[in-house]
């Protein structure tokens, strides 16, 4: 909601830990944080402006804060676009880009590997409303070409997929959305602006689950919307303003620092979990590892290519096992002899997260579904932290090593 001219010639290391809004009379040197619902108006005129969208300036929280701002400012710096909005989940950020840009009668088209919430929130949620929407294969190209309708409006993907970590060609999609004259939106929350820039190969809005990798140690949920600042003002913010999905100057600023880490974090967790990937490839109790990092991925190259050359930080495997009975026996035999790693369906954090996504995340679905999907009894889900790899591979052999 700002503009950039002061960091206009910056590299994206510097901008994330410097773009921010401007600091106040007192020279604070870390972000302040502005925790005030509202604010005091110089003049009734002013006000009257302020609230027509005739001159800058804070009116009220839910339309706007200077801590959101800054975080704003700070994400849109790292993803490359002119703007960003604030949401109070990713969720909220995924309901007000819906809200936002489609209407009764639209549809939207998606990766049936999407997060879960997200195929419920568009397939379920705003079918009542009128809104049609198809889910086709992450990978095959094809598919998705066929899928396009006349009314097509929004093409929406996710890259690398939880948790089989799917990888998606963004240049493609995006290629095809703007052929068929629709917008195209990436969840990059898997692998952050900091491995991933969506908007340089061709991505209109990028979306984001700050509760995620922003924030970085698991604290706050937050979300956000990184697209073109005609788009920010005359679809989003209406939408934020009527809608209320504000995020939390709070949790703004925790994500705000939590970006000038990002890059850091980002490359350290990759490369454990290419060491912890690796290892589990090799171990004997394990019938198959998804990691983009590893040469065995089906879309290994292209998202080395996309990647920056780095896998992310989520990795899956299967134990070996007789049949879906055993394998979840096992499964929950390697999660329960853990010590140190957190049982916890969550990711994004320095800590260690390692889940059971056919019983979570997944446990709504039917046997068949999940079979469909890939999400077997045996899968075990390892969002890697920054805890000692040896540490991290030692925790799991109490449970590999005894089954
Ligand atoms: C967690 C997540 C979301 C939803 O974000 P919340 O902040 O939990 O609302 C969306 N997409 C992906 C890929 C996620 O991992």
């Amino acid at each position: 909601m700002n503009e950039h001219s002061r960091f206009d010639d910056l590299h994206i290391e510097t901008l994330a830990v410097r773009a921010a809004v401007e600091r106040s009379q007192y020279g604070e040197n870390s972000e302040a944080l502005y925790l005030t619902s509202g604010y005091v108006q110089p003049t009734a005129a002013a006000a009257a402006a302020r609230f027509a969208g005739d001159e800058e300036g804070y009116t009220y929280g839910r339309y706007g804060n200077p801590t959101v701002s800054s975080m704003e400012m700070r994400l849109a710096a790292l993803e490359g676009t002119e703007a960003a909005m604030g949401t109070a989940s990713g969720m909220s950020a995924i309901l007000m880009m819906c809200l936002g840009l489609l209407k009764a009668g639209d549809h939207v088209l998606c990766s049936r590997s999407m997060f879960g919430s997200t195929i419920k929130l568009i397939g379920s949620d705003l079918a009542k409303f009128g809104v049609e929407s198809s889910f086709v294969s992450q990978t095959d190209l094809s598919e998705w070409q066929a899928a396009i309708r006349p009314n097509t409006r929004l093409l929406f993907a996710e890259t690398p997929t939880n948790p089989l970590t799917e990888v998606c060609d963004i240049q493609a999609l995006a290629d095809l959305a703007h052929n068929a004259g629709a917008l195209f939106a990436l969840d990059n929350c898997f692998a952050t602006p900091a491995l991933q820039r969506p908007v340089a190969m061709g991505a209109d809005i990028i979306m984001h689950s700050g509760t995620k990798y922003l924030d970085g140690q698991g604290r706050v949920m937050a979300g956000a919307l990184c697209a073109p600042q005609q788009m920010i003002t005359e679809k989003f913010l209406p939408v934020l303003k009527s809608g209320g999905m504000t995020l939390a100057p709070f949790n703004a600023w925790v994500v705000l620092k939590g970006l000038e880490t990002l890059d850091l974090r980002m490359r350290a967790q990759s490369a454990r979990a290419q060491i912890l990937a690796e290892w589990l490839e090799k171990h004997p109790s394990v019938a198959r590892v998804h990691y983009p990092g590893l040469a065995s991925h089906p879309q290994h190259h292209l998202a080395m290519r996309q990647m920056s050359g780095l896998g992310g930080a989520v990795l899956s495997f299967h134990v070996k096992a007789d049949g879906p009975e055993q394998a979840r026996q096992r499964a929950f035999h390697v999660m329960d002899q853990m010590q140190v790693l957190s049982l916890s369906t969550n990711l994004g954090d320095t800590k260690t997260l390692v889940a059971h996504p056919a019983s979570t995340s997944h446990g709504r679905l039917t046997e068949a579904q999940r079979q469909a999907a890939g999400i077997g009894q045996g899968l075990i889900r390892v969002a890697v932290g920054l805890e000692y790899p040896q540490d991290i591979q030692k925790d799991l052999s109490r449970g590999l090593d005894t089954l």
